[in-house]
């Protein structure tokens, strides 16, 4: 008989193992050693057999065991232990707090929205990086005691299941999970009632969510979720699935999670009496409808602003991150299909112009989500120092008139959290990752750590990984339909003591999963050298609708099927979080090839040089600024090279040379059995990147540098009954109707010296027709550069001028430097309460 349904019964607890309750739930555990040491030791067989899932592990050990255990006092006392340790964890004073009590103008909380989390593969919330990352912001935002309240959605079958078909082709599972067996609980009011919020949809409609609340440390993580009776069937299903289902399904998640995630807020801080958020970063543009709720609230509540009004006040605590710079991976809606969802219903009394004209791009039928999270927020940011300047360059159109690297929009290089990703045995030598993020242990310097014991740590990672291989190789064969006669060799796949390389991530395009097989008899030769032989594991998702990546996956899983080298190189089906960190500590060598420069970050290297494991990758994303020539290797791009084939095939020829030629005799030239060159890169990546790749550097960036002037920028706003947004907006309309007639009328630089030298004085000087704006609403600025035969300044050096009364400005600028060189003069707006005088993207050039 099958079950219609099903669910989950938790168990009842005997009083004196009453907290591995809250053990359980709280994620925590997922970063806390020592609590799944506990887990484990209440039953390891079923801890094994349950996914090492603690929520699952204490509804399937038996009663009479649980008995057994609150009868022994060594389990009862560390059950005690570990509470109060998580109570003090959970309560105490932390890095925040500590900044807290130096500068009071730190926000009392953050609302954090992102698509997905990847906290742990015991909530598939997840697709990949993007959603990891946001994980990681959380566990690190925890452990540095950040107020933050984060927001998704959650999915009844996460994103999908991945095995192969007998001939190598992806095929996609989507088991449902049981909100009841995760560790969430749903947020009730004060009441004692479940939380609900609603959101209008087209048709007179109207969506209801509940909210789970899943406790990642100090961080509550709010899930909405539509499966509830009070909805129709179809909107039952617009939390069914991450990245499935048609424009409908995905505006509708959208709308859900930006709109309905705003009231969960509310009602979170409704219900515990925490205090509500100034700041709201939006993860990627998926959330960015979060913004337009906020302006209703301010149009329709007891502030009582207009549109522009809001939208200065919202901008100031809004925080955009962007994470593609590849056109394909933006979010965009045709503006018919938006302008059904934002209803008069949904935003009352928002002017559906003014909200489509938040999203528009240079084609006037689409609305481009990343451009609205660039106008509802007043700071933005890319993920890595390149990526940063590449989003500058990507979006300058909206700041049409500066040079692309005036655009407002700065960078944070990603980070990962170090207790999740790094393999015990490495913090066990080398201490916490993270010192002064809450905890003051020992540090030992990967310096004073001998040769010996380094590489035996490696090598007893990547034996790990080895037994973690045969295990999924053989099973990804079963459900592939071989029978377990015919599995025999895969107890020999892979050997302990091969250079181990990895390549695991999703399949798009950009990332060129098949590259290695550019010229498959060299990649032959390299797995079969008799004397510095190499293994490969490959694993990754495609899209489901992206036929193109399972073809990709096609060819990687045919050429490792031949019996001639499947035991050096296996294609690991269905990449989770669960899998990755076997990859992320075994493997010796982690590799990336993406198209440069296309990779906004990348994180899957920083996790594995956590290890100890030595990067191989093109420079981009986070190698572009970490690599330092000492602690992994620079695969060459032919970026620029504009045949594609071509640049292929040279990266893919310089990838297998600098494995042949370097990478390899590094590893097998030994001396008294170690590999000295190896283990010393092994030393210098864990002296160099562990501590600059962590999630707390990330976490404690986007404090300093963007939250707190975030806070800063909105509590100015909002003073005196939002005095300050008033004035921004007023300022604003009256910038607009100025702006196109105001001109320059005259440049002169008389003042130039004779013979002009490096550092002379030249007095430049201006007239402007401020077209009825006031002097100082502006400013007038010279610029100064290096010119060509384009005129086109470079390296240019501004300077404000000064007015001189009436229409004329002066500055007098020292000559930057020697050679042929060039001026002209512009005007920027100026408002005390803009981030930047570029924010608005209005500029008037002299000529
Ligand atoms: C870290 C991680 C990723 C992201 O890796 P990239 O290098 O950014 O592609 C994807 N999936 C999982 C499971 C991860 O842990």
């Amino acid at each position: 008989m099958r079950a219609l349904r099903r669910f989950t019964v938790r168990a009842q607890l005997p009083g004196p193992l009453a907290p591995l309750q809250t053990l359980a739930t709280n994620l925590r555990w997922t970063w806390h050693p020592a609590t799944r040491d506990l887990f484990a030791s209440l039953d390891p067989d079923e801890w094994a057999r349950c996914g090492e899932d603690p929520v699952r592990l204490l509804g399937e050990i038996p009663t009479s065991r649980l008995d057994e255990l609150a009868a022994d006092p060594a389990t009862v006392a560390t059950v005690q232990e570990l509470a109060a340790d998580l109570d003090a964890y959970l309560t105490g004073e932390r890095w925040y707090q500590e900044q807290h009590a130096e500068g009071p103008d730190m926000p009392s909380a953050v609302a954090y929205f992102s698509m997905e989390f990847g906290v742990s593969e015991v909530l598939p919330n997840y697709s990949g990086g993007l959603g990891v990352l946001a994980g990681d912001h959380l566990k690190s935002a925890s452990d540095l005691g950040v107020p933050l309240i984060a927001v998704g959605l959650l999915y009844r079958s996460g994103y999908f299941r991945q095995s192969l078909s007998l001939d190598g082709w992806q095929l996609e599972h989507y088991p449902a999970i049981d909100p009841q067996g995760l560790p969430l609980q749903l947020l009730t009011g004060q009441d004692g009632e479940p939380v609900r919020v609603d959101v209008a949809m087209p048709d007179e409609r109207t969506l209801t969510a509940r909210i789970w609340q899943a406790q990642v440390g100090r961080v509550p993580l709010l899930l909405l979720d539509t499966d509830i009776e009070e909805n129709d069937g179809d909107l039952r299903g617009i939390t069914d699935r991450l990245y499935g289902g048609d424009q409908d399904h995905r505006i509708s998640q959208e709308i859900l999670i930006g709109i309905g995630g705003v009231r969960a807020v509310r009602a979170y801080c409704a219900a515990t009496g925490h205090a509500t958020p100034e700041v709201f970063h939006t993860n990627e543009g998926h959330a960015g409808f979060l913004g337009l709720e906020r302006i209703r609230e301010l149009c329709t509540g007891d502030a009582g602003l207009d549109f522009d009004q809001a939208l200065a006040a919202v901008r100031a605590g809004t925080v955009f991150t962007t994470h593609t710079p590849v056109p394909a991976g933006i979010d965009r809606f045709g503006v018919g299909l938006v302008r059904r969802y934002l209803t008069d219903r949904l935003l009352p009394g928002l002017p559906a112009d003014r909200l489509l004209a938040l999203g528009s791009e240079d084609d006037p039928e689409m609305f481009n989500m990343a451009h609205m999270g660039l106008r509802l927020a007043q700071r933005a940011n890319g993920v890595s120092r390149l990526h940063g300047a590449v989003s500058r360059g990507m979006f300058g159109g909206l700041w049409s008139g500066f040079d692309a690297d005036e655009v407002p929009i700065g960078s944070v290089t990603n980070g990962v959290h170090g207790h999740t990703w790094e393999a015990r045995e490495i913090t066990d030598l080398l201490g916490d990752p993270t010192p002064g993020g809450g905890r003051h242990e020992l540090q030992v310097s990967p310096s004073d750590v001998d040769d010996a014991t380094l590489w035996a740590l490696r090598n007893t990672l990547r034996s790990r990984l080895v037994d973690e291989v045969r295990r999924r190789v053989r099973a990804a064969w079963l459900e592939r339909g071989a029978s377990t006669p015919e599995l025999g060799w895969t107890d020999h796949v892979f050997d302990r003591d091969v250079l181990t390389v990895g390549f695991a991530r999703r399949v798009p395009t950009y990332k060129r999963l098949t590259l290695m097989l550019r010229d498959t008899e060299r990649l032959r030769g390299l797995l079969l050298d008799p004397n510095r032989p190499v293994q490969l594991v490959v694993a990754g998702k495609s899209h489901p609708a992206d036929d193109g990546g399972k073809a990709l996956i096609q060819q990687i899983v045919r050429f490792a099927d031949d019996a001639g080298v499947r035991h050096r190189i296996v294609f690991l089906p269905d990449y989770d979080m669960s899998m990755a960190r076997y990859l992320y500590w075994g493997c010796d060598v982690w590799l990336n090839n993406p198209l440069r420069p296309l990779e906004a970050c990348g994180t899957s290297g920083m996790k594995s040089a956590l290890n100890g494991g030595l990067n191989l990758s093109i420079r981009d994303g986070w190698w572009d600024e970490l690599y330092d020539g000492a602690n992994g290797w620079a695969i060459p791009t032919a970026d620029g090279v504009e045949d594609p084939a071509r640049r292929d095939d040279l990266e893919a020829n310089a990838l297998y040379e600098l494995i042949a030629t370097q990478v390899a005799p590094a590893f097998y030239d030994r001396s008294a059995g170690v590999p000295t060159r190896w283990v010393e890169l092994v030393r210098h990546t864990l002296s160099t990147l562990r501590p600059q790749v962590q999630a707390n550097r990330m976490v404690r960036e986007y404090v300093e540098d963007w939250y707190v002037p975030a806070a800063a920028a909105a509590s100015r706003v909002s003073a005196d009954g939002y005095a300050a947004a008033r004035d921004i907006a007023e300022y604003r309309a009256r910038l607009n109707s100025a702006w196109t007639k105001l001109q320059v009328t005259g440049v002169d630089a008389s003042g130039l010296p004779d013979t002009p030298v490096v550092g002379s004085p030249m007095t430049v000087r201006a007239t402007v027709d401020l077209a009825g704006l006031d002097p100082s609403d502006v400013t007038v600025e010279a610029v100064v550069g290096r010119v060509d035969d384009t005129d086109e300044l470079a390296e240019p050096t501004t300077m404000a001028m000064n007015h001189r009364g009436g229409e004329a400005w002066e500055a007098v600028v020292p000559l930057p430097h020697a050679g042929l060189t060039g001026y002209t003069v512009r005007v920027l707006p100026r408002h005390e309460h803009l981030a930047s005088s570029a924010e608005l993207g209005r500029i008037v050039l002299a000529g």
